[in-house]
């Protein structure tokens, strides 16, 4: 039998100006890092985010080591971060020779618990170890309590770093993330809500700040006619190609958010009637979700099969879906660092599946999602 057409969980969907830039670069022989799409590239994300200042680069993870570089993080120093995330949020810690310290999640965001923060904090004053920076990250589009953690980031004077990799065009009470923090970080990796194939930004509301990161991105040349250089550098700085795709991308954003949501909401009412299904909610008009992905918690005492079930049966018919994040804290790399836990982020990782949620996805491949899953309940 042939195999049916596969269905991605996010992949990339173009909007058409993506060449007209790329071919411009092409044409005027910008084909370099720096150049007129980087510039542009830039203004778009500064005018969209309503922000002071933003750095191309050539991936999230640049994004987050400057910013640590920048807030000065070095061999000794603790850095607390979100457990439920991706790896890439924490490595940049310890490229520093640095100590991350994962904080759990809250039930209702699913995102860094405020409580177990400050308690951490607590304790690592206590302990005659004050954090030098928080990585509060926003996963799966959803925003933070950042009320909460701003306050208490505020109180003990620790700066904050928003990993928005996941949450562009979110925001919390009207402003957007990414710009809460001393700075914020995106991604546009292939699998994002707008991709440049790879890429990512450092934004801040610091001119200077933002200033400091592009030399450091650039290898670190001193003002000199000659190849001079009083400081390590890293060569971290977009291409102008890329940003090309990035301008093209940023035209169709908007676009892209709505489908993601209406998405979401098309599983939501799909699935509403069935028990045992329950889905990561925005907890209330505060909160603006960009869905980059659609994610489920089934209970298997209600539904009568668990996650991997439901998982299999899909991949059987060629729909990808994935088990939600690992946390960082079960990881065999980072095991040895100290943690501040509940139960919630392994509870998550049981029983949490992210489904197909591509901006491209017709109704129809939504439709054989959900009958697959529906044909699982026995009554
Ligand atoms: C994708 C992602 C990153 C890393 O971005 P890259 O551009 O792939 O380096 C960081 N944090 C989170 C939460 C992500 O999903």
């Amino acid at each position: 039998m042939k195999k049916k057409e596969k269905i991605w969980l996010s992949s990339p969907h173009m909007g058409g100006k993506e060449l007209v830039y790329i071919n411009e670069a092409f044409d005027s022989n910008w084909i370099a890092p720096l150049g007129p799409n980087v510039n542009g590239f830039e203004d778009d994300l500064k005018k969209y985010l309503n922000v002071g200042h933003v750095a191309a680069l050539t991936s999230g993870t640049s994004a987050i080591h400057l910013a640590l570089i920048l807030l000065g993080v070095e061999q000794g120093d603790e850095v607390m971060v979100s457990t439920f995330t991706f790896s890439a949020t924490v490595n940049p810690i310890v490229y520093q020779k640095a100590t991350p310290i994962f904080i759990d999640s809250e039930k209702d965001t699913w995102n860094m618990d405020p409580e177990l923060l400050e308690n951490a904090i607590k304790a690592r004053i206590n302990k005659g170890r004050k954090p030098k920076a928080i990585i509060v990250v926003h996963l799966y589009g959803m925003p933070a309590k950042m009320d909460e953690i701003m306050t208490i980031a505020n109180k003990y004077e620790i700066p904050v770093i928003e990993d928005a990799a996941e949450a562009l065009g979110s925001s919390f009470k009207g402003q957007k993330l990414g710009t809460f923090g001393k700075f914020g970080i995106l991604s546009f990796n292939g699998n994002k809500i707008i991709t440049t194939s790879g890429g990512g930004a450092l934004i801040s509301n610091d001119k200077e700040a933002i200033a400091d990161a592009r030399f450091l991105a650039t290898q670190a040349r001193d003002d000199a006619p000659h190849y001079q250089h009083s400081e390590i550098g890293y060569n971290y700085r977009m291409s102008n190609i890329i940003a090309g795709i990035g301008r093209g991308q940023m035209q169709v954003l908007p676009k892209r958010i709505q489908r993601r949501r209406e998405i979401n909401k098309i599983y939501r009412n799909l699935l509403l009637e069935k028990k045992g299904i329950t889905f990561l909610s925005e907890p209330n008009s505060d909160y603006y979700s960009n869905f980059w992905i659609t994610t489920i918690i089934i209970d298997k005492e209600q539904t009568g099969f668990d996650r991997e079930y439901l998982r299999n049966e899909l991949d059987k018919d060629n729909i990808e879906s994935r088990p939600l994040w690992k946390p960082m804290h079960l990881q065999p790399v980072f095991k040895r660092y100290p943690k501040y836990i509940n139960e919630i982020s392994e509870n998550l990782f049981k029983k949490g599946l992210c489904l197909p949620s591509g901006s491209n996805l017709k109704n129809i491949d939504l439709e054989r999602i959900i009958k697959i899953t529906l044909n699982l309940f026995k009554f």
